[in-house]
């Protein structure tokens, strides 16, 4: 009897041992750090002299600096609909700062788009945000706990005061509007938490405990500092540490970022402790460049700041490590996205995308590996619907249209990387075939489907310095 059944069991087992492995063999994680308003030129790793920041570095040393890293919007919002999603914000009509709108839950991220951590869950992930959300204040309707997270920390809206004693509005839904929401209580998943601590502090607590909590499970980590957007406020422990910066803005700047740092340098620490290095993705960013006026930051050589299709409005600092995977201490000098971020995870994952709704994220993977000497993308993108603005880039040619009507200039960024020298007379084939790509990305977007910010009613000078 037993040899009448050996052959059907080895058959048996033959055909479930693939997935008796698969079970076993555990994804890999994805930690994204991602700043606020951070400068292109404000990170060791990309020449910042004043502000040590040698956790951050460490990212690019163990891994890939990506010189040519860019978001896919020069303002918080948008930027981090196309992160979360890994699709540019512009193809669904999230292309304004949302306004912060306890009851309207069309004010945010629409519910016809997948976020990451919706993408991840049914491939078996955990997934925790940390930080600023910004995607809608809506609760239920826009909380990341209804979007795909099983846990949260943070904030609903653009930003937030740091000092526990200033943070004086218990409940989110009480906050009327953008300024206020910068002093409501802090949320741990749905409750509001009395406040700990100076919050860049208590986020990095708070991404230790994530990673130690969920060290045996594939994990989707965003921590999503809202330091260093304004206001600048920082501690003495940080402070202390600029003594030879003498302008009171760069020197808060300095002490916030340095904040950052610390954390950002705890979280890898913790990786190393619970043995995740070999098996997490770990990648540093800032969501939109530097408002070098009101937060002292830089984004030199770049041109412009926040909000600007100039580079310095969306290329931002960039650096993705994964031990044993990523060859450390490289330069990638191709364009790449924060959208890949989401595109890298969901292919490792082998996570499922809907077919009508294409991820412009791509695994960026096999590019940064060298096994794929191509380009990730064709292009990158811009356009400020309301300032009919665009920008495409193309190799190192970058065509800029600053307005309706406008001329459009090219500049070659590979020999002008701040752009100073406008290309577009000269060469009117490449302005041809650049708008050529623009008319035919153009033609796959909708029209914002909200109003944002820059809609409220004016409040003196106030206005429009929630970005
Ligand atoms: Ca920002």
């Amino acid at each position: 009897m037993k040899l009448f059944f050996l052959p059907l069991l080895i058959f048996t087992l033959n055909l479930i041992a693939p997935f008796l492995v698969a079970s076993v063999v555990k994804k890999p994680n994805l930690i994204v750090i991602m700043c606020d308003d951070l400068g292109y030129a404000d990170v060791g790793f990309n020449g910042c002299k004043d502000i040590p920041t040698p956790n951050i570095d460490s990212i690019a040393k163990n891994g890939i600096r990506c010189t040519s890293g860019y978001v896919a919007y020069a303002v918080c919002g948008p930027s981090r609909a196309g992160f979360m999603t890994a699709r540019y914000p512009q193809r669904f009509g999230f292309e304004r700062n949302p306004q912060y709108q306890p009851n309207d839950p069309n004010m945010g991220l629409t519910r016809d788009e997948k976020t990451i951590a919706e993408l991840l869950k049914p491939a078996g992930y955990h997934s925790g945000i940390i930080g600023k959300w910004h995607l809608g204040a809506h609760i239920p309707a826009s909380h990341p706990m209804k979007r795909g997270f099983d846990e949260f920390y943070g904030h609903l809206g653009g930003g937030h005061t740091y000092f526990p004693e200033k943070l004086t509005i218990k409940r989110s839904q009480d906050a009327k509007g953008e300024s206020e929401s910068y002093r409501t209580w802090l949320l741990k998943n749905y409750e509001p938490v009395p406040p700990r601590k100076y919050i860049t502090d208590d986020f990095s607590d708070e991404a230790v405990s994530f990673v130690k909590r969920n060290r045996g499970l594939s994990f989707f980590l965003f921590l999503s500092y809202n330091a260093p957007h304004t206001p600048l406020e920082a501690t003495e422990k940080y402070l202390s540490r600029f003594p030879e910066i003498k302008d009171k803005k760069r020197k808060t700047y300095a002490a916030m970022v340095s904040a950052v740092d610390d954390g950002v340098g705890r979280v890898l620490a913790e990786v190393r402790k619970c043995g995740l290095e070999e098996s997490t993705i770990v990648a540093f960013l800032s969501d939109n460049g530097g408002p070098t006026t009101k937060n002292a930051s830089q984004n030199t050589p770049l041109r412009g700041k926040k909000g600007d299709a100039w580079e310095g409005g969306y290329r931002v600092p960039f650096a993705i490590q994964w031990k044993g995977e990523l060859p450390a201490g490289t330069t990638y000098e191709a364009p790449v996205s924060s959208l890949d971020l989401g595109g890298t995870i969901v292919a490792l994952s082998g996570a499922r995308v809907s077919e009508d709704k294409p991820l412009d994220g791509v695994n960026l993977i096999p590019f940064l590996k060298g096994d794929d000497k191509g380009n990730p993308h064709r292009a990158i993108y811009l356009r400020q619907f309301d300032r009919n603005r665009f920008a495409v880039r193309e190799g190192m040619d970058k065509m800029v249209i600053t307005w309706k009507g406008a001329n459009p200039q090219l500049y070659n960024l590979k020999v002008d990387i701040g752009e100073t020298i406008d290309l577009a007379e000269q060469r009117p084939e490449r302005i041809e075939e650049l708008q050529k790509l623009r008319k035919s990305w153009n033609a796959q977007l909708i029209e914002p489907t909200f109003l944002g910010l820059i809609h409220r009613p004016k409040h003196g000078k106030k206005k429009a310095n929630r970005e």
